[in-house]
C-alpha cells in the first residue's frame, strides 16, 4: 500500500531557536565564528524592514556579543515594523537606505564605503547568503544523514529567496537526491541566482517558479486557508511568505502526480514565523494566528 504513495518528510529547522530559525541560523553560524576568528565585534548586514534575516542577526548579536548594524531597504515607514522593534531592542542599530542605493549593495565600491564607514566590522550580505552560509546549509543534509540510517534518496525541497539555502542543498546533496526550489519571488533571474552560488554546473535541481502568488509577499485568501488548515491538520505552523507558499505548491504537485510513486520527499522548514507578526501587522491580526515569540514573557 505504502508503495503507491508519496512519502513527506520534514525537517523541522524551525525549532532551532525561537529568535534564530531555520535557514538564517545556518547561514549565520560559519559566518559569526569567522568573524571571531577575525576579532571582530561588529556585524554589518542588509534587508528589508520586515526580513528574516535582520532578526536573527539581532538576535545573535545579543546572545553572542556582537555589535549589530542593519542597513533597511527604503524608509522608515509611520506604520512600524515588528521586525525593527524587535531588532531595536536587541540592541542593533538601525539605518535607512533609500531604494535607488540600496541596489548598489553587492557592487565592490560600495562594499568598500560600507566598510570605511563600520570599520572592524564583518559584512554580511542580504538574506546571510555567501560561500560561509553554503557550509553552514550543508549541515541540514549531514545531520539528516546521522539522523536517518540508510535513508533512501530524498527529494529535497525548500523555499527560495536570495538562493543560499538551495545552493547550499544542491553542493550537499547525495549522488542519488534531487533538490526542488519553490520561489518566493517572481521571475526567471532566480536560476542563475542559485547558479551564482555555485562552483559548478550541477544537475541535480530545478526551481517552481509558478508559486509565488503575484510576487515576493503577495497573498490570497486561498493561501491564509491552506496555512490554517495545514497548522489545525498537523500542528506545525507556517509563514506565508515562505514555507505557506512551499507547501501550498508541494501538495498541489504531489495531486498532480508529479513525484513517482514511493519516492521520498524531505521538506525543510526554513523558519521565518516571526514574519507572521509583520504579515498581521500589515494586513490584519485575524487571518493567521500569532506563532511568533515577539509577544510572549521571555528573558531575552
Ligand atoms: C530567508 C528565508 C528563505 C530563503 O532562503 P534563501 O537562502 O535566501 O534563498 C526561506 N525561508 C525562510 C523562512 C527564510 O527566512
Amino acid at each position: 500500500m505504502w508503495e503507491n504513495r508519496v512519502h513527506v518528510s520534514i525537517k523541522r529547522d524551525d525549532l532551532i531557536h525561537p529568535y534564530i530559525q531555520g535557514n538564517k541560523w545556518r547561514k549565520l553560524k560559519y559566518n559569526l565564528l569567522k568573524a571571531k576568528e577575525l576579532g571582530l565585534k561588529r556585524l554589518v548586514t542588509f534587508g528589508g524592514a520586515f526580513s528574516n534575516h535582520i532578526h536573527a542577526t539581532a538576535a545573535v548579536g545579543q546572545l553572542f556579543a556582537f555589535e549589530t548594524i542593519g542597513i533597511i531597504r527604503g524608509e522608515r515607514s509611520d506604520k512600524g515594523s515588528p521586525t525593527l522593534a524587535f531588532a531595536e531592542a536587541a540592541g542593533m542599530q538601525i539605518t535607512f537606505l533609500n531604494r535607488t542605493d540600496y541596489r548598489h549593495r553587492k557592487d565592490p565600491d560600495f562594499l568598500a564605503s560600507i566598510a570605511r564607514k563600520y570599520p572592524d566590522a564583518y559584512i554580511i550580505p542580504e538574506g546571510g547568503s555567501n560561500a560561509l552560509a553554503l557550509k553552514g546549509v550543508a549541515e541540514i543534509i549531514t545531520e539528516t544523514d546521522t539522523q536517518w540510517a540508510d535513508r533512501p534518496p530524498l527529494t529535497w525541497c525548500a523555499a527560495v529567496g536570495s538562493g543560499g539555502t538551495l545552493a547550499g542543498l544542491i553542493r550537499a546533496a547525495g549522488a542519488h537526491d534531487q533538490v526542488l526550489g519553490f520561489s518566493a519571488l517572481k521571475g526567471d533571474f532566480v536560476d542563475d541566482m542559485v547558479a551564482g552560488f555555485l562552483d559548478q554546473a550541477y544537475t541535480n535541481w530545478q526551481i517552481k517558479k509558478d508559486v509565488h502568488w503575484g510576487g515576493f509577499a503577495k497573498w490570497k485568501p486561498e493561501l491564509i486557508q491552506f496555512i490554517n488548515d495545514f497548522y489545525e491538520r498537523t500542528r506545525i505552523p507556517l509563514d506565508p511568505i515562505y514555507n505557506g507558499k512551499l507547501w501550498y505548491g508541494l501538495n498541489q504537485l504531489i495531486l498532480d502526480g508529479y513525484f513517482p510513486k514511493g519516492s521520498h520527499v524531505m521538506v525543510i522548514h526554513s523558519g521565518g514565523l516571526q514574519g507572521v507578526n509583520g504579515f498581521r501587522h500589515r494586513f490584519g491580526s485575524t487571518l493567521l494566528p500569532n506563532w511568533s515569540f515577539e509577544d510572549q514573557e521571555s528573558t531575552f
